[in-house]
Order: structure tokens, then sequence, then C-alpha cells
């Protein structure tokens, strides 16, 4: 029998999708390696001998990390080094997803995988050194970063404003940070992706961007998401400063995602397209009206 697939994670977006693009794959939960315990994960990779590692677990929980950023930084800093050095010992790649917060978001260019990192808050911190630890282990790796992250399933923005959209005719939200908002699907896609492509070629091995196009701010975002579920919605954009949250965001998170196209042949995504997709499931499941 082939080398399975191993993916750390199950219930979150990410993994969600996962389990249903990749059946055949061994996903494990918090319930069986817990990645606050990094050598867990490396014994899992031990036990499992896969052919490639996805991590799509992870601690996203961005203004909490900021009193916990001990534990973030053991969950999102030490476990995806623990799952390298195991990768590197077997041979096998490892897919991991992390993400614009690396970035200060100063400017408007598109950040490139090269431009020098410096996150604002603890978050950022404990995902940038996850992928500087990975980058040393010597494993064939992938770091894939992404943002604003949006499916069907789990908490979200998409999610959020759905909901708020049912008791509330007038919103603000933020215009001044400008990203490209990601489906959870095409990530998970990509990471299939880009796996198989590593278990043949080692020489792809980097830091890669991968975010929805086009390019928007919250606001735009929430506005867009309105006009495909046909809510009636007054949205009034307002800047950071008149939204306060316990860590900071980076204003500037377009991504240059043009090397993880060249290179995997992988393009971004429409998030517009995405949305109605969504959108449309939620309705057939009679989660919105
Ligand atoms: P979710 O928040 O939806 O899911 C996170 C997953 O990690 C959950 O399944 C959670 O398990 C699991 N997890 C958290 N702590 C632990 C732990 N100690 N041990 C084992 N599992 C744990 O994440 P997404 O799918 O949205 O994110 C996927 C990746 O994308 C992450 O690497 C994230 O950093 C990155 N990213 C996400 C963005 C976003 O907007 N969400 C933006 C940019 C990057 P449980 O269900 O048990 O809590």
């Amino acid at each position: 029998m082939a080398a399975p697939l191993l993916v750390f994670g199950k219930t979150g977006q990410v993994a969600h999708e996962l389990t249903s693009l990749a059946p055949d794959a061994v996903f494990l939960p918090r319930s069986a390696v817990d990645l606050s315990d990094p050598e867990a994960c490396e014994a899992a990779i031990r036990q499992h001998t896969p052919r490639a590692v996805i991590n799509a677990a992870a601690y996203t929980a961005v203004d909490k990390a900021e009193e916990e950023d001990a534990l973030a930084h053991v969950i999102n800093g030490e476990a995806p080094v623990a799952m390298a050095r195991a990768a590197a010992a077997l041979g096998c790649p490892l897919v991991h997803i992390s993400t614009d917060y690396v970035f200060d978001g100063q400017g408007e260019t598109p950040w490139s995988p090269i431009d020098p990192v410096n996150p604002q808050n603890a978050y950022g911190r404990s995902k940038l050194a996850g992928e500087k630890g990975i980058a040393a282990s010597g494993a064939t790796y992938a770091i894939l970063r992404t943002s604003w992250v949006f499916s069907g399933h789990g908490n979200n923005f998409l999610k959020t404003m759905l909901r708020l959209s049912e008791t509330r005719d007038a919103l603000s939200i933020v215009d001044d940070q400008i990203g490209g908002p990601t489906p959870a699907r095409a990530i998970a896609q990509a990471c299939l992706a880009i796996a198989e492509q590593l278990c043949e070629d080692s020489g792809k091995s980097g830091i890669y961007h991968f975010s929805g196009a086009p390019d928007v701010s919250w606001k735009d975002f929430a506005s867009e998401i309105f006009s495909i579920a046909g809510r009636t919605v007054d949205v009034t954009g307002i800047p950071t400063a008149d939204y306060p949250t316990p860590a900071t965001r980076p204003m500037n998170s377009r991504m240059d995602c043009s090397t993880t196209e060249a290179v995997f042949g992988v393009p971004r995504p429409d998030w517009r397209d995405a949305t109605q997709t969504i959108v449309g499931q939620l309705r057939q499941k009679g989660e919105i009206s």
C-alpha cells in the first residue's frame, strides 16, 4: 500500500476542506496529537511514515495570542519545526501554512516571499519562528503564506457578516486594511498540489504566497458578501484606529503570489466565486435564509 498523506488538524477551516479533497489521508485532530507537545508531532510522523505531511493546525486566535504568547510560540513556532525534523529524517516533504502577519504592513506594494519580515503581533512572531525553524531543518518544505481565510465551516469574517446581517441594517467596517480574502478550499487544493510536486522535486522547496484576488479592504469584502447574499446593509468605512484590537494588524496585506503560479501552476483564486458558492451551500443547508 502507498504511504499515506499525513495531515495535522481535522476540524479547522483548511483541514476540513482537506477531509473531502483527500479522504484517504490520515488526519490528526487535537485529540490525536496536541501541537503543544512538539515531541508528539515528531513521534506521529515517525509512526505513520507518510509520503508527505501537511500542517493545517495552528494557534489562530490572533488577539488572544497577545496574552498567551508562550503557548502560541510552542504551537506555531516549535511544533512545526519538530514536524520538519521528523520529515527531514524520513525524507518526506512538509507543507506548512503561514501568514501575511509576518510582515509589518507598510506601503502599498504586494509583499514578495523574499521581502523582509517584521511581525507586529505575538501571533505573527510565533508563525515566523515556525517558518525560520522549518527553513533551517534540512527538510524538503513549502511554507505557504496566506491571508484572510474564509469558508462555510468554522468562524470567519464571511460567516460573521452573514450572521450580523440577520439583525443589523447598518455596519461600520475597517476600510484601510487591504488584503486578499482566501477560500480555505483553494488553500487545501494548493497544499495538495504542492505536496505532490515536492515529492517529485525537492528543488521546489521554499516560501510561497497564496491569497485570493482581487485585493480589497474589509469593507469592500463585506459589501460584496452582502451583495452576493442579497442582504441590504448600509456599510460605512472606518479607519483601523476606530476599531481597536489587542493585536496590531498590518494595513497592507497584499501578497505577490506570482512564484506560486510559476513554480507550482497554482493561480490566485477569485474570492468572489468562492463567496458565491459558499453562500449557496449555506442556504441549501438551511444555515442562512
Ligand atoms: P482554524 O482556526 O480554522 O483551525 C485551526 C486548527 O488548529 C483547528 O483544527 C484546531 O483544533 C487546531 N489546533 C489549534 N491548537 C491546536 C493544538 N494545540 N493541537 C492540535 N491542534 C490544534 O485555522 P485555519 O484553517 O483558518 O488556518 C489554517 C492555517 O492558515 C493556519 O496555519 C493559520 O495560521 C493560517 N492562516 C490563517 C488565517 C485566517 O484568517 N484564519 C490567515 C492567515 C494564515 P481545534 O478544532 O481542536 O481547536
